[in-house]
């Protein structure tokens, strides 16, 4: 392309359109900061030195000052609730809620914000009113799960389980194991108020929405136990094995009983054996343990602990065989061992405790619903540190 002198002429023109478009943007953001109130940037200082309690207050007079700061406020109060100060979180979004000059999307905003605030406050009537409006809004997802915590909170599991049913349509979400739960919890309330058809029912439904729901299993055999159906108890506890076998320390102390009572000890003893072979336990190993001792005695019982030792070497079954030895040890021996399996046992009793795999938060008995998290089925069937010595280098 030929070089026009023209050209030189739209130089100048281009510069000017530059200096003036700087001019504009100079004199909006001078105007933008003179609109700015002091408190506004008495505020930031405070946040720049680090003083956050003086720049919230200062953040205050801003937003009282100035109402068209809704951003501001919404930050404020969602800061409040952060920090603890529910009232005044309360307050910062009631007011917001009751201004008529917010758009919908603000409105529906606050009012989520709102909901959170009697959440935190404990008012859990307020809060499932305010999430069920929210229902039809963009914040639907949040106000579904923070309702499925209410009803759970309030065990009225009949909502829960309609709330878990349409948050796991709209997100995709596999709920069935949390449902199966709560349906376990209806029959157990069923079942203390002696509504025993009812309590099946329930149970039922747990199995047909979650085959290997153990929970119900063990439910149904402990009510057919309580009915005097021994046979059926049984029944019921040993097909945890086909359906889940590291539950099955969960009801071996039960099928001794049963056993016990059906003049089955002998039979009950190798199924009990053949499975903490099969599926290591140290809970399922103690409970074997003792059945072996009352069936077979002592020697017997050393060589079955003795065995796990060697199989699988952690201190839990360092703890069994020394309980075994306990058992035929001469008297003259018997204090040294009963000061080594002491100290061995006091180690593994602080050491092996029930993990939430969620949350982490550790207890002394096996939980279905984590006390801490409130996650369902979150806690593994085994103790944390049973096997500390197998999975480790030697
Ligand atoms: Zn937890």
């Amino acid at each position: 392309m030929d070089f026009q002198a023209y050209w030189l002429l739209a130089l100048p023109v281009f510069f000017g359109l530059g200096w003036l478009a700087a001019r504009v943007d100079i004199r909006h953001l001078l105007s933008e900061s003179r609109a700015l109130p002091a408190s506004y940037f008495k505020g930031l200082n405070f946040l720049l030195n680090e003083q956050p309690d003086k720049a919230i207050e200062s953040f205050i007079e801003v937003a009282r000052a100035e109402q068209q700061t809704v951003e501001l406020q919404f930050a404020l109060g969602g800061l409040f609730r952060r920090r603890g100060e529910v009232d005044r979180a309360t307050r910062m979004h009631q007011n917001l809620v009751e201004r008529t000059d917010l758009g919908h999307q603000q409105r529906t905003d606050a009012l989520y914000e709102l909901a959170q605030d009697y959440l935190k406050a404990g008012l859990l009537d307020r809060a499932e009113t305010l999430f069920l409006q929210l229902c039809d809004s963009d914040h639907e997802e949040e106000a579904l799960r923070h309702l499925l915590d209410i009803f759970v909170t309030e065990k009225d599991w009949n909502k829960a389980i309609d709330t878990a049913q349409i948050l796991s349509r709209k997100t995709g979400e596999d709920l069935t194991g949390d449902m199966a739960n709560y349906y376990c919890e209806q029959a157990t309330l069923a079942y203390t108020h002696s509504q025993m058809d009812e309590a099946h029912q329930h149970l039922v439904q747990a199995l047909t929405l979650h085959r290997k729901c153990v929970r119900a299993l063990i439910l149904q055999g402990e009510w057919a136990w309580r009915a005097g159906k021994v046979e059926e108890a049984c029944e019921l506890w040993q097909s945890i094995e086909q359906v889940d076998p590291a539950y099955l320390f969960l009801v071996a102390n039960s099928l001794t009983d049963a056993w016990r009572q059906q003049g089955r000890l002998v039979e009950g003893s190798i199924l009990l054996r053949g499975w903490s072979e099969r599926y290591p336990n140290i809970d399922l190993l103690s409970m074997t343990f003792q059945l072996v001792l009352e069936v077979h005695g002592g020697d017997e019982a050393l060589r079955l602990v003795r065995a796990e030792l060697e199989r699988r070497p952690s201190l839990g079954s360092l703890d069994k065989f020394l309980e075994g030895q306990l058992v035929v040890v001469p008297v003259e021996q018997r204090q040294a061992v009963q000061l080594m399996r002491d100290i061995v046992h006091g180690h593994f009793e602080r050491q092996s405790a029930y993990q939430c795999q969620r949350c982490g938060f550790k207890a002394r008995s096996f939980h279905w619903h984590c006390p801490a998290c409130g996650g369902w089925d979150t806690y593994p069937p085994r103790r944390q540190g049973e096997s500390d010595w197998a999975q480790s280098p030697r």
